[in-house]
């Protein structure tokens, strides 16, 4: 690990570790020992590499986490969601996939499980997730009509600075 504040290469030590994401991760607690610097990474590895996402067309992807990150991303698009509580509710969706799901998982069930989680976190996001979720069905699908949203707002509000900006 490098550290992220004196970027020491291989000079920490794990001072915790535990499970998270309904045991499809591992978080660990670290500290640099060149600057004392305290920080935590999340291991997550076999889940990942293993669950196979099945599209409508019986088309199969590997499961992708970040394009569930994305897809939430867009749908919070200028409201007043952070990108940590994005991420936990990419965590709890991940928790429930893992939880159900061991080998393969439809891609509409995995909309579901993000639907659920959004209608929860965010009204106008869980709109905006359904309307397009409804018609295309398919993550990868409404992840791209959902940036196709987020280019036409920003050209209606072009003073405004997008808070999603890589
Ligand atoms: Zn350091």
């Amino acid at each position: 690990m490098r550290c992220p504040a004196c970027k020491a290469f291989n000079d920490d030590k794990v001072i915790d570790s535990r499970m998270t994401d309904g045991g499809s991760a591992v978080r660990r607690r670290r500290v640099c020992q060149a600057c004392g610097r305290r920080f935590t990474t999340k291991e997550r590895i076999e889940a990942e590499l293993r669950l196979t996402v099945i599209k409508r067309d019986g088309n199969k992807a590997p499961y992708r986490r970040d394009k569930i990150v994305r897809g939430v991303l867009h749908a919070c698009y200028k409201l007043d969601v952070t990108e940590q509580q994005i991420e936990e509710l990419a965590d709890r969706v991940e928790g429930e996939i893992f939880r159900d799901h061991e080998r393969s998982i439809q891609s509409e069930q995995v909309g579901q499980y993000v639907s659920a989680q959004l209608r929860a976190l965010n009204p106008i996001a869980y709109v905006r997730f359904m309307s397009v979720f409804r018609k295309f069905k398919e993550v990868a699908e409404f992840v791209e009509e959902l940036e196709d949203v987020v280019v036409r707002v920003e050209n209606e509000t072009p003073d405004q600075q997008s808070l999603f900006e890589a």
